[in-house]
C-alpha cells in the first residue's frame, strides 16, 4: 500500500509499506479519507515532537470501513463505515480514573505514534478495538466530511465545558475549519448571535456564509459591546495560539462568562493577563486537549444528522498521491481545510 511517511522532523515521503493484515483483536479499515490538520505541520516541520515516532504514518482525521477483522473481534461487520478515537488511553492512571481519558498520563496517539490515515489502509490497534474507540456509523456519511468527526470531537470536548445557552452571543477569535466547527456547534446550541474575528478578509467569507458577523480582530470588541448592548459576549472561544488574545478574551467577556482557550500555544509560551479580570468578572476559563470517546461518538451522530454544513468546512480534496502538495497546500491556506482520499 501507499502510505505518507513523518521519515524525520522535516520530511515527508509517500512510501510503499506491505498491505497490513490484522492479528488477534485488531481491525483493518479500508482509508476512504483523511483530513488534513495545522498540528500534523507542526508534526511535519519538527515544531511538535512530544508523543510523534519517526517513521509513523501521518493522518489522525480518519474516515474509512472495515476491511478485514482480526481473530476473536466481535461487534463489527466488513463494509461498515467506521471512524476511530485517535485516544488512546491506558485506563488505570490517576487522570484515566478521574474520567479525563484524552489527557491519560500514558496516552498514545493514532497519526502521531500509531500509523495513521494517510494511507490505503490504517490498522486499528487491538486495544482501541477492545475499548471502542472505533465508531461506526448508522447512516452512510461523505467519507471527507465523516474525517471531520475527530476536529468536531475536539470542539465538542470543549464546548462541553464552555456551554452555549439559547440566546448567547458567543464571540470567536479566528475563522480556520476549528472556529467554523465551534460557529456552527454555537449555533446549533441556539446561540442568539455568533461574532467571528480574523484578520484575513478570505477567511471571514465562510464564517459570514454560516451566519456570523464576521470582523477583523480591531472591529471585534465595538461588534460584541452593539451585540450585547455594553455587557460583553456570553461566550468566548479562542482558536488563534497567540498568546496576545489572552487579555483581549478575558476583556470580551461579560461578568460571569465563558472563555475557552481551545487553540494550543507554542511551547513554553506565557502571557501577561489582567487577573483582576478574572476576579471581579468572576469568569469560568477552560481549555480543550483532545476528545473522549464519547466525543467522538457524539460527532459523528452530528454529522450524520446533516445538522452540519461541512461542506463549508471540507473545500479542497487531494488524491494520496498528492500528500506531500497537499500538506503544502494546508501551509499556503488553501480553502477552509483539505482531505485526502486514497
Ligand atoms: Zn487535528
Ligand atoms: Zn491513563
Amino acid at each position: 500500500m501507499r502510505a505518507l511517511v513523518l521519515v524525520q522532523p522535516g520530511r515527508v515521503e509517500l512510501q510503499q509499506r506491505a498491505d497490513p493484515t490484522p492479528g488477534p483483536g485488531e481491525v483493518l479499515l479500508k482509508v476512504e479519507a483523511t483530513t488534513l490538520c495545522g498540528t500534523d505541520l507542526r508534526i511535519i516541520s519538527g515544531a511538535k515532537t512530544a508523543g510523534v515516532r519517526p517513521g509513523v504514518v501521518m493522518g489522525h482525521e480518519i474516515a474509512g470501513r472495515v476491511a478485514a477483522l482480526g481473530d476473536g473481534v466481535t461487534g463489527y461487520d466488513v463494509g461498515q463505515q467506521a471512524t476511530p478515537s485517535i485516544v488512546l488511553s491506558c485506563n488505570h492512571c490517576r487522570t484515566c480514573l478521574l474520567g479525563y481519558e484524552h489527557l491519560c498520563e500514558n496516552l498514545r496517539l493514532i497519526g502521531y505514534e500509531i500509523d495513521g490515515g494517510l494511507a490505503d489502509y490504517c490498522l486499528i490497534p487491538a486495544q482501541a478495538v477492545a475499548q471502542g474507540n472505533l465508531i461506526t456509523t448508522r447512516t452512510e456519511v461523505k467519507p471527507t466530511h465523516l474525517a471531520l468527526a475527530e476536529p468536531l470531537s475536539c470542539c465538542i470536548n470543549a464546548l462541553n465545558q464552555y456551554r452555549v445557552h439559547p440566546g448567547d452571543v458567543v464571540a470567536i477569535l479566528g475563522a480556520g475549519p476549528i472556529g467554523l466547527l465551534h460557529l456552527q456547534l454555537a449555533k446549533a446550541s441556539g446561540a442568539g448571535q455568533v461574532i467571528v474575528s480574523n484578520r484575513s478578509v478570505a477567511r471571514r467569507e465562510p464564517a459570514a456564509a454560516l451566519g456570523a458577523l464576521a470582523v477583523g480582530p480591531d472591529e471585534l470588541k465595538q461588534a460584541v459591546a452593539d451585540a450585547t448592548g455594553g455587557l460583553g459576549a456570553d461566550v468566548v472561544v479562542v482558536c488563534i495560539g497567540d498568546t496576545e488574545l489572552a487579555t483581549v478574551a478575558l476583556d470580551l467577556a461579560r461578568p460571569g462568562g465563558r472563555v475557552n482557550f481551545f487553540a494550543g500555544f507554542p511551547k513554553g509560551s506565557t502571557a501577561e493577563v489582567d487577573v483582576n479580570l478574572l476576579h471581579y468578572k468572576e469568569l469560568v476559563v477552560t481549555g480543550g486537549s483532545n476528545a473522549r470517546r464519547r466525543d467522538v461518538q457524539a460527532a459523528v451522530r452530528l454529522l450524520e444528522s446533516g445538522a452540519l454544513d461541512a461542506d463549508a468546512i471540507v473545500t479542497h480534496s487531494f488524491d494520496l498521491n498528492d500528500a506531500v502538495a497537499a500538506y503544502d497546500a494546508v501551509r499556503d491556506r488553501l480553502g477552509v481545510k483539505i482531505a485526502v482520499t486514497p
